[in-house]
């Protein structure tokens, strides 16, 4: 069977030699012409040739060729084709194969788009992601989480988790995702310089048969979340305290002054006065609280119109001459005529109102505030100059915060709330526009608003 199947060119040839001293002999026994012999078997071994070339052209070369094509698609290069001209059967086999290596390709080049899909998504994904196989192997570590914790790849893959990991908490949940063999969840700090929340997520993963095959553990970044949450919480604490304070002084008067035995008309006169500040104090808070809030509104629109500047100073600073003459503080304005911008009336008179009054109240008797606007290349410049008790550089980056002070008491006595500055930063950045400031204690502080033109 062997020899039959190893080499067919030989068997044919050894056949057709058979065939022809066969024949030969047979032929010799009706002729002793050795000529006639001669041309017999020679027509006969050209006739035989003939044959052995078609068979050999039509059956085996083709086979030969289909049997190294099949060899190549088995090795996996989807490319191969089988080229012969052929027809009958042949050609219907050399078809199917040459389809069976196009949908091979076709397959293959699936496949490749949907793994290159797949890696392109864990790459970018903007969580950290770890896959480990049912014995504990790491088999994928993602970009995100070499950033999270350091190292290559080289370092991870190939490795048992708990020999690399020195996050006991990822241990944890990983151990109980095994476990449990469901969704496991749990928040934690990664100690990597920037102490980052992150909420990590341990998922089990299933073979077809139900069986545990490893598990894939994301890690999301919280850090901003955890922030909000801590600035709402202060927030809350803040305002509750700001609250507090004048209430407590309102309910202490309120309730003296219903004391029946309580007659003193000059102390109830200086109380009512109490309770009549500390009501304005609750008023202008709440008043605050609420520009602010509906700043901080993700629908919140401002309503830009065509503003001449100097009307608006002109509109605001009657109010704010009467202020300052009763500080003795002389108030300068120096003004571009004709100054024309896309603003929101009622935010840039908050603005001019806050600053002002903030320079006005941080200013010693006998000092002096410059308001001046100008019209600069692409900005209108606005500036407010004090020559007031300035600010200490390592309180400039905290001003705008909310409920931030740098000497609460002196705040508090000039009615502050603490929330005008966040309003001028808020209105100011709902324009596109930006505010600096420059300060130095004891000689004075210069705020600068650019808005785009
Ligand atoms: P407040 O209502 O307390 O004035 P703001 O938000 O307007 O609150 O200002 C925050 C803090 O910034 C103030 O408490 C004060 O300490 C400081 N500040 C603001 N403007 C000036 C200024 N022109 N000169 C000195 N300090 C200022």
């Amino acid at each position: 069977m062997r020899f039959f199947s190893s080499k067919p060119i030989i068997q044919f040839a050894l056949i057709i030699l058979l065939i022809i001293i066969l024949t030969g002999a047979v032929f010799s026994q009706f002729t002793s012409n050795i000529f006639v012999l001669i041309i017999v078997l020679l027509t006969e071994y050209i006739i035989l040739m003939m044959l052995l070339h078609y068979v050999f052209d039509k059956y085996v070369l083709p086979i030969k060729k289909a049997t190294a094509t099949l060899g190549e698609l088995a090795k996996g290069n989807f490319r191969a084709r089988m080229h012969h001209p052929v027809s009958g059967g042949m050609a219907s086999l050399l078809m199917k194969i040459n389809e069976l290596a196009r949908n091979l390709s076709e397959l293959s080049i699936h496949d490749k788009i949907q793994a290159e899909q797949l890696s392109t998504v864990i790459e970018n994904i903007q969580s950290g992601l770890i896959l480990i196989d049912g014995k504990g192997y790491i088999h994928l570590v993602n970009k995100n989480f070499l950033s999270i914790f350091g190292n290559t790849e080289k370092d991870y893959i190939g490795y048992l988790y708990y020999d690399v990991l020195e996050n006991e908490s990822i241990h944890k949940i990983i151990q109980q995702t095994f476990l449990y063999e469901a969704n496991v969840k749990e928040s934690i700090i990664v100690e990597n310089g920037l102490d980052n929340y992150f909420e990590i997520v341990g998922a089990p993963i299933f073979d077809e048969r139900n069986m545990l095959k490893g598990a894939v553990i994301v890690l999301y970044n919280i850090t901003e979340l955890k922030k909000l949450e801590t600035m709402r919480k202060d927030f809350v604490a803040n305002v509750s305290h700001e609250l507090r304070t004048p209430i407590t002084s309102i309910r202490g008067f309120s309730e003296t002054l219903l004391d029946e035995d309580f007659n003193d008309k000059d102390a109830t006169r200086h109380f009512l006065g109490i309770i009549n500040e500390e009501s304005k104090r609750l008023q202008t808070l709440i008043q605050d609280l609420l520009n602010l809030s509906k700043l901080e509104k993700e629908e919140s629109r401002i309503i830009l119109s065509t503003l001449d500047l100097s009307e608006v100073i002109n509109e605001v600073i009657p109010v704010l001459c009467q202020h300052a003459k009763q500080k003795d503080i002389s108030l300068h304005v120096e003004t571009d005529s004709n100054l024309k911008f896309n603003a929101d009336l009622t935010g840039i008179k908050q603005i001019l109102i806050n600053l002002v009054e903030n320079a006005i109240n941080y200013t010693p008797k006998g000092g002096e505030v410059t308001l001046l606007t100008e019209e600069q290349e692409d900005t209108i410049h606005i500036m407010i100059k004090d020559t007031g008790i300035g600010i200490p550089q390592s309180a400039l980056p905290r001003v705008f915060e909310r409920f931030y002070r740098v000497d609460k008491a002196r705040s508090r006595n000039t009615g502050g709330t603490g929330l005008g500055l966040a309003i001028v930063k808020h209105i100011v950045e709902l324009h596109k526009g930006k505010i600096e400031i420059e300060s130095e204690v004891n000689v004075g502080s210069t705020f600068h608003i650019y808005f785009p033109k």
